[in-house]
């Protein structure tokens, strides 16, 4: 019958999954022994659907990504008409396509400053890797090729392609498989005085003007950061500390690079992140949001001043992807940026900022393990505690955010436990940005729910 049919396939792909599908940041050894977790097949607005018909919430909008919410006909139409016209087109050596184009204009047109000229990718790794290599490259032609090291901070991530990878800090993808590139350091985010300068700082070794001194600027090609750091813990910088970089670049002549793949398009209630602190960076990667997921695209927008020497250059730019440019994923993009106006998705994430604040706090005054919640747009995080008041971290074999994010999933709502390999017990919160008041209601008591149910388990 109907049911058992659908068993077998089940079954099947279950076992094909286990067999021939090798997956990205995923335990091999467990996924081979239990297969995949689910199998999504569909989706609608904050719900995702898998192959047996069950929804969940999708708390953390996937991978960060999919802002507009799930099954988005007008992405799709987008897709599908673009993609019916031109399977694809070639940007090098001068070829062009119109959605490549106008979704250049469009970026340049949104973004702060001027950040006025865009490089395309398909993701955020291949981002930084850019960024990168344009930053030395830039000095290159600025006569300064010893201008080669880069800045990145600690916790933060910036993607697995060699050089993001290094720049990363997580330490399981910074370490994974041997492979680093040389001249990256890593600087303690957020130690404000000591990027103002104040050498007295006992923490003065971890800034990252002491990296700068000690190295030479002469040898720095550029800082990276997130805005908000995502995958590291979800930590907001304090006050002037987005400034005071900035202003450190600007005094050692060093190119800042923001890393806006979590940030970009709406997710901190703002377009960009770094609009919170009114800084403009030398050159912004962006990739996730640009599209909501919907396609593979990222890129690197450019500083005019930077974009200027780079035009001067009268030999290849040798750098470039298959799919930098690609038209399906350009015209998405361009889609997905008609809707976030259209629908003042910017605007509601503001609104919405306020009530998963108050969900967040109603879940600290209610559980004493709960604590350090912070919120910027509907980027958000909390951390479990054995005693908050001290700091006292749980056993890191109880696996106390593992198992909240465990309950939560059986409870339908899929949250994301932060580094808990490491022992910490920070919980992402990040849902589509076209989340309601409602919405956000159900998840706070799914999670209310889910720590009382287990609250037993972590002591
Ligand atoms: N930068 C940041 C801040 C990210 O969060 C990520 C992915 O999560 C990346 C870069 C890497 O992007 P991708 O996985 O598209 O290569």
């Amino acid at each position: 019958d109907q049911f058992s049919l659908k068993q077998t396939i089940y079954q099947e792909l279950v076992e094909w999954d286990k067999k021939y599908f090798l997956h990205p940041t995923t335990v091999p050894k467990t996924h081979v022994e239990q297969g995949p977790k689910l199998i999504f097949s569909e989706g609608n607005g904050i719900y995702v659907t898998d192959i047996r018909g069950e929804s969940y919430i999708d708390g953390i909008s996937m991978l960060w990504n999919v802002n507009l919410g799930h099954g988005q006909k007008e992405l799709a139409e987008a897709a599908k008409e673009q993609m019916s016209k031109l399977a694809f087109s070639s940007s090098f050596v001068s070829y062009s396509n119109e959605p490549a184009i106008r979704l250049a204009e469009k970026l340049v047109s949104l973004s702060p400053g001027d950040l006025n000229a865009v490089f395309y990718t398909s993701g955020g790794s291949e981002s930084n890797d850019t960024a990168f290599k344009l930053a030395r490259f830039y000095w290159q032609l600025k006569g300064k090729p010893e201008k080669t090291k880069i800045i990145a901070l600690e916790r933060s991530y910036h993607g697995v392609t060699i050089a993001a990878q290094t720049a990363t800090n997580v330490p399981a993808f910074h370490e994974f498989s041997g492979s680093q590139i040389s001249g990256v350091f890593h600087a303690k985010p957020h130690l404000t005085h000591c990027e103002l300068g104040e050498r007295s700082d006992p923490n003065y070794e971890g800034c990252i003007r002491y990296i700068v001194e000690k190295e030479g600027a002469d040898t720095i090609a550029a800082v990276i950061l997130e805005p908000v750091q995502g995958s590291g813990g979800v930590y907001i910088p304090p006050e002037g500390y987005l400034q005071a970089v900035c202003k450190l670049c600007d005094e050692y002549n060093i190119l800042f690079i923001a890393d806006e793949v979590i940030c970009g398009f709406g997710r901190t209630g703002t377009m960009f992140g770094v609009e919170h602190w009114g800084v403009v960076p030398d050159l912004m990667t962006f990739a996730k949001g640009v599209t909501s997921g919907y396609a593979q695209l990222g890129g690197v927008l450019i500083k005019q001043s930077i974009r200027d020497t780079l035009v001067e250059y009268d030999d290849v730019l040798a750098h470039g992807f298959t799919y930098s440019g690609h038209s399906t994923a350009c015209a998405v993009g361009l889609k997905n940026i008609e809707i976030l106006e259209r629908e003042q998705i910017v605007q509601n994430v503001k609104n919405m900022e306020q009530e998963l604040k108050k969900g967040l706090k109603y879940l600290e005054d209610k559980h004493t393990i709960v604590a350090k919640s912070r919120v910027i747009g509907l980027l958000a995080g909390f951390e479990l505690f054995a005693d908050r008041d001290s700091e006292t971290p749980f056993d890191p074999t109880v696996k106390a955010a593992v198992k909240v994010v465990e309950e939560c999933f059986n409870r339908k709502l899929i949250l994301r436990a932060l580094r808990a390999n490491e022992g910490h017990n920070i919980i992402a919160i990040s849902p589509p940005l076209t989340i309601n008041k409602d919405e956000i209601e159900t998840m706070i008591q799914i999670i209310d729910d889910s720590i009382a149910a287990c609250k037993q388990d972590l002591m």
